[in-house]
């Protein structure tokens, strides 16, 4: 199986969708097909370049072997190394934080330090709290900075995890341990001010001459979502008449979404309430680790490890993304497929984004406005 990122992900949620479908129009107890009559009523994206209100670019860490969560004696303390989640940092953060905690507990300190607050270090901190710890966040930067804050913000756990050949039967199950334990925490925040997190159909299109296509370069990714199908409704093929698209084919999927703005200042609020504490601090090297009064850290730096401990397994995924003025009467996602082109609505904008040829392997952070410019003008054909 090729790769698993967002665009692919997608439509791969979908195997065995016409297959069901076919067997529903065929079977003589149920005649009556389902059609989804709310297509009609889908609100047109206003897809124009002059309502793009932000462009970011960040960085995935993705590392072939999966992430790194390992404990190491280092300078004297006790650091547990938990970075390297791909595109897949927000969807398995919690799940990671739990497989992280032990090694953190095996020091038995009483407070820690977590070096970086992006979404798994906040989400570490956030667990170790509730293990009972005191925890002090030490970062060069935090949201909305963090890197982790320019993310499309799709529950995508198995987007760029790993590479194909690293997928053994222990990264598997360990994978997908950290996969059921963050989306049950997921569906404990549905429905809070806010909707950090909410569920958001999809559609999932396509035309006959338009191929999926692969950017190059990328290494084969393994298929993980099959070990969880339980997590994910069923996809709908639909039939021409029951979607509003200018596309041949559609398909509807639903999907976790998390309101990042919401998401991280609820993620904030609730280690600071628990008695956290953020010290704003940059580190050249790891041996200035050794500084911290703190005995028990935890490594949560993201691809900033690879500068700081000299992980040259890290490989920059780089990702543009691109928000168009909110508008909350569109409820629905559309990943396109052959233009490798996505828009997620989410409560601080439409984000779109569509996947470089380049992006693997490339760490730079530079701003490509006429990307994102042509991405919302593709986007514009759907709606004619
Ligand atoms: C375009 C794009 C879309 C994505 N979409 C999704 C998605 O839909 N769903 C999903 O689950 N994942 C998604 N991801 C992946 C996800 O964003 C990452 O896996 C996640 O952000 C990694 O989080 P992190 O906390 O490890 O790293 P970061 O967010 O980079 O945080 C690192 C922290 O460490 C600090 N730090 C680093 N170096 C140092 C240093 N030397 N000294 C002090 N502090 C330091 C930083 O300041 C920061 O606070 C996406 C990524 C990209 C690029």
């Amino acid at each position: 199986m090729k790769r698993r990122h967002l665009l692919r992900a997608a439509p791969a949620l979908l195997a065995g969708a016409s297959a069901l479908a076919q067997a529903d129009t065929e079977s003589p107890q149920q005649p009556v097909r389902f059609a989804p009559s709310r297509s009609a009523t889908l609100a047109p994206v206003r897809a124009s370049a002059d309502r793009l209100i932000d462009i970011e670019v960040c960085t995935r860490p993705f590392r072939p072997q999966g992430p790194r969560i390992e404990a190491q004696q280092l300078h004297g303390k006790h650091v547990v190394h938990h970075y390297g989640h791909g595109g897949s940092g927000w969807s398995l953060s919690w799940g990671s934080a739990r497989v992280a905690l032990p090694l953190i507990l095996a020091d038995k300190p009483r407070r820690i330090a977590v070096i970086g607050c992006g979404a798994i270090g906040l989400t570490t901190a956030r667990v170790a709290q509730d293990a009972g710890l005191k925890v002090r966040i030490y970062c060069k930067e935090r949201p909305p900075e963090v890197a982790s804050s320019r993310a499309t913000g799709l529950w995508t756990p198995d987007s760029r995890i790993c590479a194909a050949e690293h997928a053994t039967p222990a990264f598997r199950q360990r994978w997908e341990w950290m996969a059921r334990s963050g989306f049950r925490t997921y569906q404990s925040l549905l429905g809070i001010a806010g909707e950090p997190v909410q569920w958001r159909d999809g559609y999932v299109l396509w035309n006959d001459d338009q191929p999926g296509s692969e950017p190059p370069g990328e290494p084969d990714y393994p298929d993980l979502y099959t070990q969880i199908p339980d997590l994910r409704p069923r996809p709908v093929n639909l039939q021409p008449h029951e979607h509003p698209f200018k596309v041949q084919h559609a398909r509807r999927i639903t999907q976790m979404v998390f309101n990042l703005a919401s998401y991280q200042r609820l993620l904030l609020e609730d280690f600071l309430r628990n008695g956290g504490e953020i010290v704003h601090q940059e580190f050249a090297n790891a041996r200035e680790l050794a500084r911290l009064p703190e005995r028990t850290i935890v490594n949560c730096t993201g691809y900033g490890a690879r500068a700081l401990f000299g992980d040259e397994t890290l490989v920059p995924v780089r990702g543009q993304t691109a928000r168009l003025i909110p508008q909350p009467e569109v409820d629905y996602m559309v990943f396109w497929r052959g233009h490798n082109l996505s828009m997620v609505p989410r409560s601080d904008g439409l984000l779109v984004q569509s996947q470089g040829e380049h992006d693997f392997g490339n760490a730079d952070a530079s701003i490509d406005r006429a990307q994102s410019v042509a991405a919302v003008e593709r986007l514009a054909e759907l709606f004619g």
